[in-house]
């Protein structure tokens, strides 16, 4: 056959000479603090999975539970005849959790993301406002808007102050923030882009994913860290890290809700969670509102000033992470790939970070602590890290 699209194999070799094309990591095990990679035992510092939840037996079995009484599958989008008890009684539960009049799920938290921009401010008056590092799912939403684009530096409010400024006039103001940021683990100064907002007219959204089950009362996210119930209009979450299972979430008014299920297109157009997929995340609202939730949280923090304090004192840079997310920044694709490799080699697991994903001179290696991992796994985790950066000149 005709080779009509050769251009993939230059796009492949481009890859391979950048030193960052390989197979994918694959587990052997489910998700745990110590994890069966490509067939090596190895302390998994790269998930999501920051309460250990993806393999909570509780969960588990809700989700046994819930194939048994619902089936394997929706069988339809939500609109016409997906919508099952189940996801009804989700997002009553999230709503209460959050404690917002109501919510909305959706597929992912891409989908979220991307149908909520879309669906709000989609006229050319309108005016979409995000942080320059801000997830790629909020970029893809600004993206579908016909929306005018205000691109702010990283949690500078004068120049969140500058764009405001210039997009006065417009029909609608969204400004849209991650509210921990995903690879350099600050967070999102939300008091103050409240006042802005308020001063300009503005309406906000925060994107919690790796907010929720982390930060705030119980793992409630950025807005009850600050306080801010009552003073923040969109709060999106996500099921799929912290929570354990799939999903994501917008809580607020409902009419906001109401608004979206008739608007958000990856709402409309796409099938609704397996029902065991909502049986599991109702699973974990369970535990994050019970004490056990608690401790976990308790233990991720433990762990997390525990993990980087050491790695502090042993004189890294961990730039202005303030969160379980932990970026180690080492700087040079093919460096950081090999870091990565020879750490992994070493017995201990963390993603390394490249362009586009953050700025080129940045490549990383982002490590992220969980409630699972033990002392002595993150004593055995800092030695290895130690090693493999003094052979390569990282500290
Ligand atoms: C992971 C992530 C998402 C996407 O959530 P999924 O449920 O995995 O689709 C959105 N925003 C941010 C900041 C994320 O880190």
């Amino acid at each position: 056959m005709v080779d009509r699209m050769g251009f993939l194999q230059a796009e492949i070799d481009s890859l391979k000479k950048r030193g960052i094309y390989a197979p994918f990591r694959v587990l052997h095990s489910p998700q745990m603090a110590e994890s069966i990679i490509d067939g090596k035992k190895v302390i998994n510092l790269c998930s999501n999975n920051y309460l250990g939840l993806t393999n909570h037996p509780k969960i588990k079995e809700a989700e046994h539970k819930a194939i048994d009484k619902w089936g394997a599958g929706a069988g339809a989008v939500r609109p016409i005849i997906g919508t099952m008890q189940i996801h009804i009684e989700l997002e009553e539960r999230l709503a209460k959790f959050k404690g917002t009049e109501s919510s909305l799920v959706f597929i992912a938290g891409i989908a979220a993301n991307r149908g909520t921009i879309q669906a709000l401010i989609p006229e050319p008056e309108d005016a979409a406002i995000s942080d320059e590092l801000n997830h790629a799912s909020i970029i893809d939403g600004v993206r579908l808007t016909k929306a005018k684009r205000f691109i702010y530096k990283h949690n500078d409010m004068n120049s969140l102050e500058d764009v405001l400024k210039q997009a006065k006039g417009s029909r609608r103001i969204m400004i849209i923030t991650d509210g921990v940021f995903s690879m350099d683990g600050d967070i999102a100064p939300l008091p103050q882009i409240a006042e802005l907002a308020d001063k300009y007219g503005a309406f906000t959204m925060v994107d919690d994913a790796h907010a929720s089950g982390v930060l705030g009362k119980g793992g409630r996210g950025t807005v009850s860290h600050f306080n801010l119930e009552g003073r923040w209009d969109i709060q999106m979450g996500t099921l799929s890290k912290g929570m354990g299972v799939l999903g994501g979430y917008i809580a607020g008014t409902k009419n906001l809700t109401d608004f979206l299920r008739y608007n958000a297109r990856p709402f409309l157009f796409s099938t609704a969670h397996p029902p065991a997929t909502a049986a599991g995340c109702i699973a974990a609202i369970d535990i994050l509102e019970s004490p056990e939730g608690e401790a976990l949280t308790k233990k991720l923090w433990d762990n997390t000033h525990y993990f980087k304090g050491k790695l502090k004192e042993l004189g890294f840079d961990l730039g202005k992470s303030v969160t379980p997310i932990t970026p180690l920044i080492i700087g040079g694709e093919e460096r950081t790939a090999k870091f990565s490799k020879k750490l992994f080699e070493e017995g201990v697991m963390g993603t390394p970070i490249f362009y586009p994903t953050v700025a080129r001179g940045t490549e990383r290696i982002r490590f992220i602590v969980t409630a699972m991992h033990t002392k002595e796994n993150l004593d055995f985790a800092i030695e290895k890290i130690e090693k493999v950066a003094r052979e390569f000149k990282v500290i």
